[in-house]
């Protein structure tokens, strides 16, 4: 059997407090030249590039450089930013599918899951899921987060409890995290009553919700917060406000589900006589800040709401296209501005190069026509850590922090593609090296975190899904 060996952070399961274990291996003025057979630079694809790392920051990418220091074959790019992701949801993952259903089924399965977890439970299952993430290549995941409290919602004796869970997880798989902490009070747009499982997902109101992330203070280094609107059917018009102002008070993101379904959109005109995207920029909640989440059935007047603020809409096509939602307007929103990103969401994929491929490929089907995003596009979205408060990341610049992967060019997936069409043909099985803030955590295809068993990520998942499900 493995054994789980904590990076950063030991998770003592008992009372829910963490030991710090202090940085490993991130010494400053470490110096590590590698050298890149190819490497993915803000224009594209370039030959034989240095890449200088002092500490947990790249200081210099020279282009053309000779053979020197750590030799990296195939392609290296930036880390891939997981944008938005409920970790629970990936014990679903191939569960769903023997008898068809609708998104409302699926939720009813989802929350069965949602109903069964603790603070113990899901800090080894978010682990796993994580560590699943960092092997394909994600080194940021923004974790939409509203499942708070304890059953019918009692509280934790630390109301953040379930939060400090993901933190550690993220810290022990060693990938970054933002953990957008989500308001979630109502079951309808018209304010119906939240049922059991829903009960666990709610605060009471946006001020308590707003006192309970004020007192969440976690420790782990690449763990940040922001905030979410879980969406107009679960937070009341009149108390947006007050999520959208603890967002602008801390300069954090802001994220909400977006006009998903249809449903949500005709609950929406019935009740207050708007769209979602209308009714939340009414509430103060656009800015640049602002991720609308799917984004699948706009209006021309909502695209250009969100363009006009310079707003950010996180696709999730993998997800999107498994839950039957739609195909969102992806060239729309870029046209108008609006900044895209990616995400795995309900996991049932986790593989950053099928989202980047699904933006694209939505595209065609849509409009029946190809070449809306180029490579460039595709992966610049892929790589938009900025839409969860990580700025300085996603680039192979100086100054970015060393978040790198590597992509074997050798594989049966990828051998005989030119370099630009890497991402295009490529899948997480392709990865094969992943750094994070200069410390490799992935290596030849194996989390660093485990020991001597490759397949360990895999056993972990399948523990914990057999015991949640059982
Ligand atoms: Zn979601």
């Amino acid at each position: 059997m493995f054994r789980w060996r904590p990076s950063e952070y030991a998770y003592l399961g008992c009372g829910h407090t963490y030991l710090g274990r202090g940085r490993v291996g991130l010494g400053r003025g470490h110096v590590n030249t590698y050298w890149c057979e190819h490497a993915w630079l803000p224009d594209g694809p370039a030959e034989s590039v240095a890449i200088t790392v002092d500490g947990e920051r790249i200081v210099s990418v020279e282009r053309d450089a000779p053979k020197t220091g750590t030799v990296l074959d195939g392609m290296v790019t930036p880390g891939f930013a997981n944008v938005h992701s409920h970790a629970f949801h990936r014990a679903l993952r191939g569960r769903t599918h023997g008898d068809g259903g609708t998104f409302w089924t699926w939720r009813d399965r989802m929350y069965a899951v949602a109903e069964r977890l603790d603070p113990e439970s899901y800090y080894r299952l978010a682990r796993a899921v994580y560590a699943e993430m960092a092997l394909a290549g994600y080194t940021s995941v923004g974790e939409f987060h509203y499942l708070h409290h304890g059953p019918r919602g009692a509280r934790y004796d630390d109301p953040n409890a379930m939060s400090h869970a993901l933190a550690a997880a993220a810290a022990d798989a060693g990938i970054r995290l933002t953990l957008l902490d989500t308001c979630y009070l109502t079951a309808s747009v018209d304010g119906g009553a939240l049922d059991a499982v829903q009960q666990r997902f709610s605060d009471g109101d946006a001020d308590a919700w707003a006192s309970r992330l004020d007192a969440f203070k976690p420790e782990q280094r690449l763990v940040r917060v922001g905030a979410a609107v879980h969406s107009v059917r679960a937070v009341p018009a009149e108390q947006i406000p007050t999520v959208a102002g603890w967002a602008d008070g801390r300069e954090a993101p802001l994220h909400a589900h977006v006009s998903e379904q249809r449903a949500e959109n005709d609950a929406c005109l019935t009740v207050h006589g708007t769209t979602p995207t209308a009714l939340l920029a009414k509430a103060g909640a656009l800015g640049e800040r602002f991720v609308g989440v799917h984004a699948t059935h706009l209006t021309d007047k909502d695209i250009g709401l969100l363009g006009s603020v310079e707003a950010g809409a996180c696709f999730c096509p993998t997800t999107e296209r498994d839950l039957g939602d739609g195909i969102g307007s992806g060239g729309d929103l870029a046209a108008a501005g609006v900044r895209l990103s990616l995400g795995s969401d309900s996991q049932a994929v986790i593989d950053p190069f099928e989202e980047l491929r699904g933006l694209e490929m939505d595209e065609r089907l849509a409009h029946e026509s190809r070449g809306h995003f180029d490579p460039v596009e595709l992966m610049a979205a892929a790589t938009r850590h900025s839409a969860i408060g990580w700025d300085g990341l996603g680039e192979l610049v100086p100054g970015a922090a060393a978040d790198l992967v590597r992509i074997a060019r050798d594989s049966v997936r990828t051998t005989g593609s030119e370099p630009l069409g890497v991402p295009l043909c490529a899948t997480a099985a392709d990865v094969r090296d992943v750094m994070v803030a200069g410390r490799w955590l992935v290596r030849d295809g194996r989390h660093q975190s485990f020991d001597d068993h490759a397949a360990a990520p895999a056993t972990e998942l399948a523990t914990e899904i057999e015991s949640l499900l059982a």
